[in-house]
């Protein structure tokens, strides 16, 4: 009976896992069109800073309405555009969409702050990076200074030598560099101090649950202390609550982002929050 019931076990699973690959073949066959196909979007998020209570800054996150399945998360088709290499069609769309709309939002007088960008980690080692960005904030009319490159800790793994002169590169251009998902990938800390970084993010698992547990709370308060001691922003990402917020401030951490304060929105619901905003979520 055991064996049976572990063969019905096994087929199951073997069919749940044929049905995920064949739905992932799908998304990135479907990948390729859905660029022409106008079925991308961006989101914003307003990124909060600590002592002013004000928006400064925001977060591009890509959405894909997919004609079949609906809203398809970035979490689920990044990775399967990495492997195709839609990845740099997608990238450079999203540079071009955010440098476009932040421009649009100066030159209507919402606000100026950075927007921030993820780059993936494929797109971050070809060689027509900067050229390419280059040209995005020519053909927007942006000032470098508006643009954020957000990268993943992991990204550096493959070759930190030429990430760390890429960084550098575009830190010369004006651009500013955050390491995203910070705590998550890049174990080695003996190598923090050579990245040309501007801001940390402390990834959303630290910040989940971390007043009840006391060892992710003394990662994060150490974490805060050594970016400031490198003279780094460090960003809090995924709060969701006036406690995990009050808890983060008093760690001095510097800038916050999380659906506490809103969850990633349309450009246009983007730019009436920034319009209503007073910073009154920050007085708890
Ligand atoms: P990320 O860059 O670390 O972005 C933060 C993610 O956390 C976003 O998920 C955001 O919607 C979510 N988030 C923000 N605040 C909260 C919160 O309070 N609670 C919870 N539960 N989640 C929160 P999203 O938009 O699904 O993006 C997932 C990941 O996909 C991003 O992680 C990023 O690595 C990647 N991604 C998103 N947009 C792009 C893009 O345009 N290009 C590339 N290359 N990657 C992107
Ligand atoms: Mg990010
Ligand atoms: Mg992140
Ligand atoms: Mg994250």
């Amino acid at each position: 009976v055991a064996k049976e019931q572990g063969d019905g076990l096994y087929h199951f699973y073997d069919s749940l896992i044929e049905n995920q690959l064949a739905e992932n073949m799908q998304l990135e066959n479907d990948l390729k069109s859905a660029l022409h196909g106008g079925q991308f979007t961006l989101y914003y998020q307003p990124k909060i800073d600590a002592s002013s209570g004000g928006i400064i800054g925001a977060e591009a996150l890509i959405r894909w309405m997919h004609p079949d399945f609906g809203v398809v998360s970035p979490a689920k088709f990044i990775p399967l555009a990495e492997n195709s290499g839609v990845i740099l069609d997608i990238d450079e769309w999203v540079l071009r969409e955010a440098c476009r709309q932040n421009k649009a939002w100066q030159d209507q007088g919402l606000a100026k702050f950075p927007v921030a960008v993820n780059i993936s980690a494929r797109h971050f080692y070809q060689s027509n990076l900067l050229p390419m960005i280059t040209r995005i904030l020519e053909e927007t009319g942006l000032a470098p200074q508006y643009l954020v490159l957000e990268i993943t800790e992991g990204t550096l793994i493959r070759n930190v030598e030429y990430g760390v002169r890429v960084m550098e590169d575009l830190r010369k251009m004006g651009i500013h560099i955050s390491m995203d998902d910070f705590g998550t990938g890049y174990s080695s800390l003996s190598q923090l101090d050579r990245l040309p970084i501007n801001e940390m993010k402390l990834d959303r698992s630290f910040i989940q649950g971390l007043m009840e547990d006391s060892k992710k709370s003394s990662i994060v308060r150490a974490v805060i202390e050594l970016g400031h001691h490198m003279d780094l922003r460090v960003v809090a990402e995924g709060i969701e609550s006036p406690d995990e917020l009050k808890y983060l401030a008093n760690l001095e951490c510097d800038q916050f982002q999380g659906y506490f304060f809103s969850r990633p929105l349309p450009s246009g619901e983007f730019s009436a929050f920034v319009r209503h905003w007073d910073g009154s979520a920050l007085a708890i």
